[in-house]
């Protein structure tokens, strides 16, 4: 919504009445700032030098009920809000599509209650990760939450995009570890979900809002489950001739019901391209670090159990030192010099599927990227990190060296890559994304992937949000609701 100076005046001074004037900001430079995440497409356009989707309003509130009333003014005004964690998604979440306010919840960074006896923290949800890890770690907890992003990421930025860590695979996905929410619908009402996440009161309040990306209102607080920092974390390596091998020792090692912390599968090519590069460790083939932890008597015996079905299956043990030394590098994988950057075109297009199904997804995206895009020399790499007892995710990416100057090229090529890759993963039995989200990137494939079930989604989102105001254009809403 473009807003003309006379309005933008009006609206600001009603904005201003409610967080105060230091926290709001019509500012040239906020407005940059808050134009991009960390999504290639926006950031592209940038360094191109073309005009971003600016917000109008920067607001920074501190407690639900002023989210609340800036809620109100926006219905009023029909503006769009955006809410607005650490800005580290990489699907376009909070960029301002067609303007309104963007709302980073920042200053709303309290934790309201460590729970040494239930293990549980109850925290406003702008506070940054790291620092509520830090907080936690003091009390000898944590919350076993570890993305590459967590330096920058908010809670409420793992909880609406439903988010995974490194240690996923024992502690599971930000949905997992949520017990309750305080969510400040779009029409200003403050509610609660049931304090207890199991029961048997009907579907699942809590859950509609994991994963809404700031699309059916803003989670202003949550209670989440902790576990106790344990005694022991080990890790160990392994190297399998080949991808199909190491994916058949890792659905053992799950089917088993062992749980590693971690567990992570590189194919061949990004054995070459990473793990030398980062850890310095030069083999050829699939290279797997696996982690257990948990009391010493259960770590010794669930490294003893993986290494057994390692073994059995040809797959080479390389002792523990690799494996250590990549889980203290674990994050700089994700950044430069390891990770790709502007002005490569690159895309995390990953997916989660069956284990009956997982080889062919990759090997049908691999060639889709690689065949497909050719002319462009593009290349394609994937690691497996998140397992499930039925499953596991594969973080694939695509890397084109040399991509058209021209900005809007660069985009037409980005999104065709991105619809055929998207859509290989759902034709080989996958979802369209595992734990980045959706944003604007994927949200036109939304409906396609849910077919007649978008209905529910769909009715959800014009019955608790009937002037479209929250953060329009996003997980494949319309810009009207
Ligand atoms: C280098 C790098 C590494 C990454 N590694 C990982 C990883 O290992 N695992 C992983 O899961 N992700 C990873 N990501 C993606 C991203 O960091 C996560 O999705 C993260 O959870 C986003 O948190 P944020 O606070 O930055 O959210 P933002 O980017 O600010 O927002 C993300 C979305 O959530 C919405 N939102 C944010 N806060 C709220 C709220 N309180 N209420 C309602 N809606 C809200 C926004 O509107 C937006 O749609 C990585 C990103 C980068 C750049």
């Amino acid at each position: 919504m473009a807003v003309n100076e006379f309005l933008e005046d009006l609206i600001q001074t009603e904005i201003m009445d409610i967080v105060g004037s230091e926290d709001v900001s019509v500012n040239k430079v906020d407005r940059y700032a808050y134009s991009t995440d960390a999504f290639w497409v926006p950031r592209m356009w940038l360094d191109r030098l073309q005009r971003p989707c600016f917000p109008d309003f920067v607001v920074h509130p501190e407690s639900a009920e002023e989210v609340s009333k800036v809620l109100k003014v926006a219905n009023r005004f029909r503006l769009p809000v955006i809410p607005y964690g650490g800005g580290t998604g990489s699907q376009g979440g909070t960029v301002p599509l067609i303007g309104g306010i963007v709302l980073d919840l920042k200053k709303m960074n309290k934790i309201i209650k460590i729970d040494e006896k239930s293990l549980t923290v109850t925290a406003q949800t702008g506070i940054n990760g790291q620092v509520l890890e830090w907080e936690l770690n003091r009390h000898g907890l944590t919350l076993a939450h570890y993305p590459a992003s967590e330096y920058g990421a908010t809670l409420g930025g793992y909880i609406a995009a439903r988010g995974s860590g490194t240690l996923s695979t024992k502690y599971g996905k930000a949905e997992d570890m949520v017990m309750s929410l305080e969510v400040v619908l779009p029409q200003g009402d403050i509610i609660r979900s049931l304090p207890i996440p199991n029961h048997s009161c009907g579907p699942d309040v809590r859950q509609h809002f994991v994963g809404s990306e700031g699309t059916l209102g803003v989670i202003t607080e949550a209670t989440m489950r902790l576990d106790p920092i344990p005694e022991e974390r080990r890790f160990r390596s392994y190297l399998f001739t080949d991808l199909a091998t190491g994916l058949e020792a890792g659905r053992r090692i799950m089917t088993h019901r062992y749980r590693p912390c971690t567990m992570r599968l590189y194919d061949p090519p990004s054995t070459q391209k990473f793990i030398k590069r980062v850890l310095g460790l030069d083999v050829e083939g699939s290279f797997m670090v696996t982690g257990v932890d948990g009391p010493r008597a259960l770590v010794d015996l669930e490294e003893a159990g993986i290494r057994e079905i390692c073994e059995s299956l040809g797959g080479r043990d390389l002792g523990s030192q690799a494996g250590e030394v990549w889980w203290k590098q674990r994050y700089d994988f994700y950044y430069p010099p390891f990770a790709p950057d502007l002005p490569e075109l690159f895309g995390t297009i990953e997916s989660t599927t069956t284990y009956d199904k997982i080889l062919s997804l990759y090997e049908m995206k691999k060639k889709v990227i690689e065949e497909g895009y050719k002319e462009w020399g593009a290349t394609y790499t994937g690691h497996f990190s998140h397992w499930f007892p039925w499953g596991v995710m594969v973080y694939d990416r695509f890397f084109i060296k040399r991509p058209p100057q021209d900005a809007h090229e660069a985009m037409q090529l980005h999104n065709m890559i991105w619809a055929d890759a998207a859509r290989a993963s759902m034709a080989s039995g996958g979802v369209l994304n595992d734990h980045h989200g959706i944003g604007f990137k994927l949200g036109w494939l939304m409906p396609e992937q849910y077919g007649a079930a978008w209905q529910i989604l769909a009715g959800m989102k014009k019955m608790l949000d009937p002037n479209g105001i929250m953060n329009p254009g996003k997980l494949g809403f319309s810009f009207h609701g």
